[in-house]
């Protein structure tokens, strides 16, 4: 095979990483988060000076011919730690909260499930620096918050996953996991209230009563993790020496968290959770088109005329124009999964049918009409 674990985003598939890229940037955004661009290509110094060049058995590591060593990022905190000492002087420049949507490398043992875990993958990462511990629980509660406003808007029903917190710390983490068959954890949750566990680390066993509301009993389910939450305390600000001057004057070390997302595996979770026998269910929020416009033979002129009607009102029109059967051209709009299809044709006249990807319930109306339930 030409690529082994390795993946190619094509055109509709791009589509649909930037829609979810543009939904969590528009919700890191709105929690005060900065958006940067950090290098892929890391000098090893960064590594060693957390130990992690040592430690971190996924690391890719390369040799430069200047004699230089480098490590292919497969977390930032190493360089976003020493980007805010320089950034971070006073109590007056925190809270800091820096993330970027970008590219990880990891020697995974085992790359599965396609874009589900591979060696390379894009992350949104986000990392934010405090004045103290309070503020930091203030800010985790936020972007928790915030993940689950943009697991809503794409369809997704993440659970937040009590977790350990690492190597380095011994405070639970939270991950965001969504039931499938496809992932790779198993979680006890209860079917009361909204406790949810990584069985990897946890006290309870399945049918234990819920520890929180003591009502339910733990069932267990296999679910992927879409996004995570950590609290790092310090760790990197002591590797890093990051030092700010509090108010009274004396030298403090922030607080820091980090904040990962997924963005490609959570593509390959929305394929799993939404699909049929025909093909992808896209949610309309990710979907890489509103509408597929199929026109068949005859009816030409009359499609050229709605998609130029669609798009000029700005809407997202595939136009299936192919040479191809009408059998062949519904079963490839089905398999691309667009939550619309429109089909224009000698027998639907002056009008066109719509047809919803989940239903399987036609309506024929005009081009006007087309358009105010578009923007309805
Ligand atoms: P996992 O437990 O699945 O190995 P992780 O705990 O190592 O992931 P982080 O390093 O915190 O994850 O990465 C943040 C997010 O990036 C994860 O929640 C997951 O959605 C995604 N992710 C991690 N590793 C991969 C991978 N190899 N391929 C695709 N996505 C990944
Ligand atoms: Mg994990």
């Amino acid at each position: 095979m030409l690529f082994r674990s390795v993946y190619i985003y094509t055109p509709m598939g791009l589509r649909v990483l930037n829609k979810i890229r543009s939904v969590i940037r528009e919700e890191m955004n709105a929690i005060g988060g900065q958006e940067v661009l950090m290098p892929s290509l890391h000098p090893k110094q960064n590594w060693g000076q957390t130990g992690a060049w040592d430690s971190v058995d996924v690391l890719f590591k390369l040799d430069s011919r200047t004699g230089k060593e480098y490590a292919l990022g497969q977390s930032h905190e190493e360089i976003v730690t020493p980007l805010a000492k320089e950034m971070i002087k006073s109590y007056k420049d925190l809270p800091l909260a820096l993330y970027q949507i970008h590219w990880k490398f990891r020697d995974e043992l085992r790359a599965k499930s396609g874009i589900l875990r591979g060696r390379e993958f894009e992350m949104k990462d986000m990392y934010s620096f405090h004045e103290n511990q309070e503020d930091f629980e203030r800010f985790y509660e936020e972007v928790k918050k915030a993940y689950l406003r943009a697991y809503d808007k794409i369809d997704l029903v993440a659970k937040v996953t009590e977790a350990s917190g690492g190597g380095f710390s011994n405070k639970i983490s939270y991950e965001f996991m969504v039931l499938t068959d496809a992932g790779e954890d198993d979680i006890y949750y209860c079917p009361s209230c909204e406790f949810c566990v990584n069985s990897e680390i946890a006290k309870q066993k399945v049918g234990d009563s819920c520890p929180k509301c003591n009502e339910g009993e733990l069932l267990e389910a296999r679910a992927s993790e879409v996004g995570n939450v950590f609290d790092l305390g310090t760790k990197y600000s002591k590797d890093f020496e990051v030092f700010y001057v509090y108010a009274d004057g004396s030298k403090q070390q922030p607080i820091m968290g980090c904040y990962g997302w997924g963005t490609t595996r959570t593509m390959g979770v929305i394929v799993e959770k939404s699909h049929d026998e025909r093909g992808i269910i896209w949610p309309a929020s990710v979907a890489p088109y509103q509408l597929v416009l199929v026109s068949l033979a005859g009816a030409e002129q009359q499609a050229q005329g709605l998609y130029d009607q669609l798009t000029k009102a700005g809407a997202e029109v595939l136009w299936d124009d192919r040479d191809e059967s009408p059998g062949k051209k519904f079963a490839d709009a089905d398999l691309i999964g667009v939550p619309v299809r429109l089909v224009v044709s000698e027998k639907t006249g002056d009008k066109v049918e719509w047809k919803n990807r989940a239903s399987d319930k036609t309506e024929l109306l005009t081009a006007k009409q087309v358009l105010d339930k578009l923007s309805s």
